[in-house]
């Protein structure tokens, strides 16, 4: 059975590994773009400053990410985000310690006493059952009322998609929340009897030494495989019950292919063998992000935090700023210091298109706003994402159903990454992980 894989993102790495390890005699390809492997998880060295390209690590309060180090054999290179990332931030227009306790949450004043008021009015909101495709901010206003929504939902939507809640679907973006509604009546109701069933802590922040590179090169280094690197793949067509593969100027034929390439990228492959299929990727949209970030050698202020998330309404085009080295302190040099700054997003979508000289100035002028940080970094690093995290929105779970109806009509050839069912590195795994499975299962009775 002859597999090729295109993309060498986590997707598509992790697909190989698992299949690999169900099928460790079937014969591997994998094809990538770039001139390594990693996608958006990919650690850039400048001056002895670890800069995160995109994902900063995953939650450990799912087992997927977990599975797949912990089996590849990688558990040496974790690392555990330090104490201090529990302390998170928000900015709007003054910062804000996040409440991580029913007191704090009392005594923020990030929210009015009616805001508060009606945020505890959620246990009285009657269920909404018909199946909506609703957007998070409807469903906040609905349920938990505009004070919060404008803000905890408005950050938190920056944080995790750089998108906002007008532009995200409750139900594709955070199936959970839909599902609490749907079950127990209630997002409160829902967690109270959820906490009931399931007692333990939450997750903690968690990444490897010196940057998700590190993992991703052991990933790598464990799999056999014939690595195509530095080259895009072109094409995908029929070719009796198997597919031949257009990249670098020449072809190859697979009994399994695996398309772990955004969805507009395998909207491009895609295109000649089935339109139909290419049209219905191509609905799938994308927030542009750009990632600044700054390396100080001497920086007089205190880092102790996670950092901060901005609401719209700060009027910063900034979605938020990760203090990396209180989180992770290996990734700067002794004494440094670095801040990450994420920007566009939904929020400014043209943002991340600009000039790098630009970025940096609107980022330093940010940071000094947010945090009184005026002092220029000895460093920077910047990463634009033109199209960075596909953006959930009302009609994705649509799309989505009809990627899959259409990919059904073509055995053999599958679909991963982050463009469909969950963009954290814990979904690419879970997922990946599945699809391995499926295939080595279908494959093997083919
Ligand atoms: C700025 C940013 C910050 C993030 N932070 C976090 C975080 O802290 N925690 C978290 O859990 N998640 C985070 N994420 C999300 C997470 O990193 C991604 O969802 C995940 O890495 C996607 O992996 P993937 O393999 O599906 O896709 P990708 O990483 O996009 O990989 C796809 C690969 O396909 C290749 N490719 C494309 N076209 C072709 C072609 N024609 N031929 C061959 N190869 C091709 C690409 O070069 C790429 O390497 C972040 C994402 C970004 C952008």
């Amino acid at each position: 059975m002859r597999i090729g894989i295109i993309g060498a993102g986590i997707s598509g790495l992790a697909t190989a590994f698992w299949l690999q390890r169900a099928r460790p005699d079937w014969p591997l390809t994998v094809y990538e773009a770039g001139p390594d492997a990693g996608g958006a998880l990919h650690t850039e060295v400048v001056d002895g400053f670890h800069f995160e390209a995109g994902c900063n690590g995953f939650l450990t309060n799912k087992p997927d990410s977990l599975d797949l180090v912990r089996e590849s054999g990688a558990g040496a290179l974790l690392l555990e985000s330090s104490a201090a990332a529990r302390k998170r931030f928000i900015y709007n227009g003054e910062l804000h310690r996040m409440p991580e306790s029913p007191g704090a949450f009392l005594q923020t004043r990030l929210l009015s006493a009616g805001g508060k008021l009606r945020v505890l009015g959620e246990f009285l909101v009657r269920a909404r059952r018909d199946g909506a495709d609703e957007n998070l901010r409807d469903f906040g206003y609905r349920r938990l009322g505009r004070e919060f929504t404008d803000v905890f939902l408005d950050a938190m939507t920056a944080g995790i998609y750089g998108s906002t809640p007008a532009q995200l679907s409750v139900a594709a973006a955070f199936p959970l929340i839909a599902q609490l509604e749907r079950e127990h009546g209630g997002l409160f109701r829902g967690m109270l009897a959820r906490r009931k069933r399931q007692a333990g802590p939450g997750g903690v922040l968690t990444s490897f030494t010196s940057g998700v590179s590190t993992f991703i090169e052991h990933l790598r280094a464990t799999l056999r495989a014939e690595w195509r690197f530095a080259t895009a793949v072109e094409g995908i067509e029929r070719a009796g019950t198997s597919y031949r593969v257009h990249a670098g100027g020449g072809s190859a034929e697979f009994d399994q292919v695996v398309v772990a390439t955004p969805a507009y990228a395998a909207a491009g492959l895609l295109a000649g063998l089935d339109a139909g299929l290419a049209r219905e990727l191509g609905r799938i949209r994308y927030s542009p992000i750009a990632v600044v970030g700054f390396g100080y050698r001497a920086l007089a202020q205190p880092l102790d935090g996670f950092g901060l998330l901005t609401t719209s309404s700060a009027g910063l085009p900034l979605l938020g700023i990760l203090w990396d080295s209180s989180v992770f302190p290996d990734r700067a040099p002794p004494g440094g210091k670095i801040l990450r700054a994420m920007l566009g997003g939904q929020r400014n979508p043209d943002i991340p298109l600009r000039e790098e000289g630009e970025l940096v100035a609107l980022t330093r002028a940010g940071i000094e706003r947010a945090m009184g940080v005026a002092a220029a970094p000895d460093t920077v690093y910047v990463k634009r994402w033109p199209r960075g995290i596909p953006n959930y929105g009302p009609g994705h779970l649509a799309a989505v159903a009809a990627v899959d109806a259409a990919v059904a009509r073509h055995p053999g050839l599958a679909l991963a990454g982050n463009s469909y069912h969950g963009v954290a590195m814990n979904d690419c795994c879970r997922n990946s992980r599945a699809l391995a499975a499926r295939l080595a299962d279908v494959a093997g009775a083919r």
